[in-house]
């Protein structure tokens, strides 16, 4: 692998740089004030920084080339340098029109959906004109093993008419998300990885009901939100199937691939800026006669995570050019490693920039609990690192068996 960056991702990792100090750090207070005043509002100021991202050329930089025309044209490689400029404020993807669960979402339309699907979903979604919920998760079952999901499918004429009860549905509190991917099963009988199925769901689709917003350690995480939603004797016409009955669970697998690899490159921005910051601020402070970044244990915390921070990038930018040259299904090993590797490197890292920073660590006039919360919840979101773990273990103990 050639770790040196392509000229044009070099280009577009300055204008990207250039763009966040212009537009974004600028904004981050009042996005912050904005939000704790209006719950379940987007910042007014946000469409006319769209406008300007996509004037930019900045805009889908997530979406690979080998999806022609709808791709801006780069590679995973390319883009992870970019979307790790991104994850230094994580609100910042949604203006280049690369924030999850968007990013998952458009990758399956653009893989699976078929043309009308595309022209009525997908084209809005990359026009940043809408935004979309994936809901896979219940409440009632144990979610992390996909085959466990009970929402039922059942094909009725020339509907689907689904009922069951979804819940951390990230997006959905967000008055711009319009459309849910529903994974649901069209055959509880059939092979145990062919009951699965996912449809399109407008969110105003009667039936549809958004029982509240689940919080995240106390925060409902507005405009986002994660919703608990109860889907009712819904009915969707059989068009809104994607790709066809039972091959759920084939999408579930190339849409969580790209999902998780974009987490990890944010997360990895995160982590940098949380470094840096922690840096600035052990430079300007002084106790005990000396600064305290003239202490050994200071040194040692900030030393071990830019070894952290280097190690789950260099991971990570071996599983994109994976992606790139195998596809998803031939760097899943990766892909594993990096889920296990990121969200705990930053949860390590951040807590790390916490403690130097003392009190002002935990309060809002640092980004750090929310970079912390970030890294926190990607330990369960799009699967807990011990299943990760479980299946990583399990391919690379089949390597060696010998019986
Ligand atoms: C903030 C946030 C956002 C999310 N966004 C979405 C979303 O947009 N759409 C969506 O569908 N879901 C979403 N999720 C749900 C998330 O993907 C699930 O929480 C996750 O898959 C785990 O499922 P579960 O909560 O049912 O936990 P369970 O399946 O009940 O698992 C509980 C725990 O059991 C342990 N465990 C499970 N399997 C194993 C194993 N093989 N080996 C060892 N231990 C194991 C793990 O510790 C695991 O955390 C989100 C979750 C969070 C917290």
């Amino acid at each position: 692998m050639d770790f040196e960056y392509t000229q044009r991702s070099k280009n577009l990792q300055t204008q990207v740089a250039d763009f966040m100090d212009k537009h974004i750090y600028p904004q981050e207070k009042a996005y912050q004030e904005f939000n704790e005043q209006h719950l379940w509002q987007n910042f007014p100021e946000l469409e006319s920084l769209k406008e300007k991202a996509q004037a930019a050329g900045l805009w889908n930089l997530f979406l690979p080339k080998n999806y022609g025309h709808l791709s801006p044209g780069l590679t995973n490689l390319e883009y992870a340098s970019l979307a790790e400029l991104m994850g230094r404020v994580p609100w910042s993807s949604e203006v280049f029109n690369c924030s999850a669960p968007d990013t998952g979402n458009m990758e399956v339309l653009a893989k699976y959906g078929s043309p009308e699907q595309q022209e009525r979903w997908l084209t809005p979604l990359m026009q940043g004109k809408i935004r979309s919920a994936f809901l896979m998760t219940e409440p009632a079952v144990a979610s992390s093993d996909a085959t466990n999901i009970e929402t039922s499918i059942v094909e009725e004429g020339d509907e689907y008419v689904i009922n069951g009860r979804k819940w951390w549905s990230s997006g959905a509190m967000n008055p711009h998300c319009k459309i849910y991917i529903v994974m649901g099963k069209t055959d509880p009988n059939a092979d145990r990885y062919t009951q699965q199925s996912m449809v399109l769901v407008p969110a105003d689709t009667p039936g549809v009901k958004v029982i509240r917003p689940l919080k995240v350690f106390g925060n409902v995480d507005s405009p986002e939100g994660h919703a608990e939603i109860e889907l009712k004797d819904v009915r969707v016409p059989k068009e809104n199937i994607i790709l066809g009955p039972g091959r759920g669970f084939e999408i579930a697998q190339g849409r969580l691939g790209p999902g998780r690899i974009h987490h990890c490159m944010r997360l990895i921005g995160a982590a940098q800026r949380a470094l840096e910051l922690m840096c600035k601020r052990v430079n300007q402070r002084v106790a005990f006669g000396k600064k305290i970044s003239d202490f050994s244990s200071i040194r040692q915390d900030i030393a071990q995570s830019r070894c952290d921070i280097e190690q789950a990038r260099l991971l990570t930018l071996a599983a994109a050019d994976k992606i790139d040259r195998f596809g998803v299904k031939g760097a899943k090993d990766l892909i594993a490693m990096i889920k296990i590797v990121c969200p705990q490197m930053t949860c390590n890292v951040v807590d790390r920039a916490i403690q130097a920073h003392g009190g002002m660590g935990v309060c809002q006039d640092t980004p750090l609990a929310q970079m912390w919360v970030y890294g926190r919840i990607i330990r369960l979101a799009d699967g807990p690192d011990e299943v990760h773990m479980y299946q990583l273990g399990r391919n690379t103990v089949k390597q060696y068996n010998t019986l």
